[in-house]
């Protein structure tokens, strides 16, 4: 008998569908917030999804939690104190943590089933959540940031897309609060979709964080598991510029590793398409000129 021809295929928009044929189901079930799965695929090792929507992938999960990570942390001068918001397959943290100067990272996920899953079926992307520096809180992250007294250097927002629990996580309001949680010189990466589909969902994004940011910026990164490959961050800072500020020697120095992470990948990441930059103009800060970005 020939084994089912079983395929993984999310479409985006009714448009587009993007598909990785599978070999077996790991985990399934559904908690209060979502549809949650884990499947081992065949050429994408194992990959998590949210409400049929691919979250991550073992194939190439790295580009897009190095990128959240290290580029913020190497622009902020001695980042010590990091909150994630969302990232519950752990792949976020797992890249904060190589960062010897980290001494604390809160993760706030709202959903237990997320972690669990990740814990039992990808420990290769979850396995730093046990590190001693890092508190898991399972709450709503809109609501963490709306209640804490305790400030962060740097903020990461690893979140799904605006809809359900995500949703809020794109106002206004919590920019507002998510900016005032960060300490002087911080800084908050958030999770900004696909430049080429979701034009809408990025202009509202950084038009609701623009009030509460003096440097406002995009980058950009190869995701293979996302719709139109090409996917995005915004990086907010209370001063700090992502070019002159960014220290390439910390990096070299550091014993970071890293697989798609490169110093001059972190520059040429804020050289946007010319369609990016001319829809987002009147949003995003100019980048400083590039032979500007290796001083340091
Ligand atoms: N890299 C992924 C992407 O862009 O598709 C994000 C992955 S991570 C698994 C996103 C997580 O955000 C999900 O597990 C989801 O449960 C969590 N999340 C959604 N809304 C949240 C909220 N309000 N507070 C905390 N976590 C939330």
């Amino acid at each position: 008998m020939n084994a089912l021809d079983l395929w993984v295929k999310e479409t985006h928009q009714d448009s587009v569908a993007l598909g990785f044929k599978v070999e077996k189901t790991l985990f399934s079930g559904k908690s209060a917030f979502q549809q949650v799965d884990v499947v081992q695929t065949k050429g994408h090792g194992a990959m998590l999804l949210n409400d049929g929507i691919i979250m991550v992938s073992e194939r190439d999960e790295h580009i897009y939690h190095e990128m959240i990570a290290h580029v913020p942390l190497y622009v902020h001068p001695a980042p010590s104190r990091v909150l994630v918001i969302g990232g519950g397959d752990g792949g976020t943290v797992r890249e904060v943590v190589k960062h010897d100067n980290i001494s604390r990272v809160v993760m706030v996920e709202i959903d237990e089933m997320v972690v669990n899953a990740c814990r039992e079926y990808i420990p290769s992307i979850s396995h730093s959540l046990d590190d001693p520096r890092v508190e898991l809180i399972i709450g709503d992250g809109v609501k963490y940031v709306a209640a804490t007294e305790e400030k962060f250097d740097v903020v990461l927002i690893d979140s799904t897309d605006p809809i359900g629990p995500a949703a809020p996580l794109f106002d206004r309001q919590f920019y507002q609060n998510a900016a005032g949680i960060l300490e002087k010189d911080g800084i908050m990466i958030s999770q900004a979709e696909s430049p080429f589909y979701d034009f809408e969902i990025q202009s509202a994004m950084l038009a609701n964080q623009r009030p509460f940011f003096k440097r406002l910026h995009l980058y950009t990164f190869t995701n293979l598991t996302y719709p139109g490959g090409l996917w995005s961050f915004g990086f907010g800072s209370n001063g700090l510029c992502p070019l002159t500020d960014f220290d390439r020697n910390r990096f070299n120095a550091s014993r970071v590793q890293t697989r798609y992470y490169t110093p001059e990948i972190h520059v040429a990441a804020f050289v946007l398409p010319k369609f990016v930059k001319e829809n987002l103009s009147d949003m995003l800060d100019p980048i400083p000129p590039l032979e500007k970005a290796f001083v340091k």
